[in-house]
């Protein structure tokens, strides 16, 4: 087991920053994932702990060793990748001990630890299969038994279940999580799925364009996200984001207001461009406000599309400006609407005139240029001395 440490890591690839003056310090027996879009770096980050790239600046450390320039093998490190390379023509036992007989281990240690990866992935019984009889989970788990007899200190995974449906890859999650819980070892592991990122993590660090967005766990990026990239990338439906205005009491955007003492948020002034973010659950029709501590003044909408989801209805709302688009047949744009989620025994139905009321306790408020977060929740000044949001936390600390 083992600390890893990255020190302002950078890849340069003649025109392109693979890698962007990335540092992070991932715990011993922590389980890290590395999420974000597709060539945002996450698989170069991690080759960089791995030895299978050189950053052109920065350092690595495992435990308390500089490994920026070690080869691999000499890194204490098991890499399990998405394109799982078994030997075709070794059966389980062959291909979980070829690293092993590699490295000349005796006959009886072989035996013993391949039998107690084995048993750690529940292959026990199946070690002379080959592996075109075996399912996709199935060939997947001798992988990563294959990287657990090497004992490594941390486990380096690269989308490991990108090719398995998915109802395996939801199975798999599960046993990844139980074999961190078993082995202890430190995981990192990438992914671009942020469903994947969010329930098996300690931690996730969230990148893009090579830079690092935010390392938190799950529901810390979930709920206080440190800027815009991550409020849209963390949570399926995505946040709902309003650019507007900040004036003497409020946030006025295109198709309604938020009432705000522009004091109560840190780091903004009177005349700021700022963004405000709200997920779907966050939204309400006003019938229900009562319900919420603290609600915005009703926003007239317009339902559009619904989704049923089974457990939550998706209602794609039409706000003022998308209206009026629509009746001229313009399209809408992404801020003329806000998606709502409700449950499943709410009466709505499509082009229904409604009032939506926005949970003032969950609004983001993001600098639009910048994308930073300014605060999270909105109280005002009677709540603030009984109530305890994030606002506060932040306006106090
Ligand atoms: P991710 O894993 O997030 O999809 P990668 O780390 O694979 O992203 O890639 C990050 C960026 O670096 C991409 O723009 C990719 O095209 C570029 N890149 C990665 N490897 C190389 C390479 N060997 N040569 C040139 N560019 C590369």
């Amino acid at each position: 087991m083992a600390r890893v440490r990255l020190e302002n890591v950078t890849k340069q690839y003649e025109d392109v920053t693979a890698v962007d003056d990335v540092s992070m310090e991932i715990e011993d027996g922590e389980f890290v994932t590395f999420v974000g879009p597709s060539g945002c770096g996450k698989s170069t980050t991690m080759e960089t702990v791995a030895g299978l790239t050189k950053p052109t600046d920065g350092r690595v450390y495992i435990g308390d060793d500089d490994v920026t320039t070690l080869a691999p093998k000499d890194r204490g490190v098991a890499m399990v990748f998405q394109n799982i390379a078994l030997f075709p023509h070794m059966d389980v036992f062959e291909n979980i001990s070829f690293g092993l007989r590699l490295r000349t281990y005796d006959d009886e240690e072989i035996q013993r630890r391949v039998e107690q990866a084995a048993d750690i992935v529940q292959l026990e019984g199946m070690l002379d299969r080959m592996p075109d009889e075996m399912s996709g989970g199935q060939r997947q788990r001798v992988a990563i038994a294959r990287a657990i007899v090497r004992n490594p200190d941390v486990f380096l995974m690269d989308e490991p279940l990108a090719n398995l449906d998915a109802k395996l890859r939801v199975h798999m999650r599960t046993e990844l999580q139980r074999l961190h819980r078993e082995l202890g070892t430190t995981i990192i592991y990438v992914t671009h799925d942020q469903a994947e990122a969010m329930t098996m993590s300690d931690r996730i660090a969230v990148l893009n364009a090579g830079k690092l967005q935010q390392i938190a766990p799950p529901l810390e990026c979930y709920n206080e996200p440190a800027n815009l990239f991550v409020a849209g990338f963390i949570g399926s439906p995505s946040m709902n984001f309003a650019e507007g205005t900040l004036d003497e009491s409020g946030l006025e955007t295109a198709n309604f207001r938020v009432d705000v003492d522009p004091e109560r948020i840190p780091g903004a002034t009177v005349g700021d461009e700022i963004t405000l973010g709200v997920r779907p659950e966050d939204v309400h029709l006003s019938r229900d406000a009562d319900a919420l501590g603290q609600a915005t003044d009703p926003i007239d909408a317009r339902t559009d599309v619904l989704e049923p989801m089974g457990d939550e209805i998706f209602v794609y709302l039409l706000l003022a400006e998308g209206i009026e688009r629509s009746m001229e047949e313009d399209p809408a744009s992404s801020s003329d609407q806000l998606l709502m989620s409700v449950t499943p025994d709410t009466d709505v139905s499509e082009n229904q005139d409604v009032d939506v009321v926005l949970d003032r306790s969950k609004i983001h408020l993001f600098e639009t240029e910048s994308g930073e977060a300014l605060c999270h929740g909105l109280t005002d000044r009677s709540e603030r001395e009984s109530g305890t949001t994030a606002t506060e936390t932040e306006a106090d600390s």
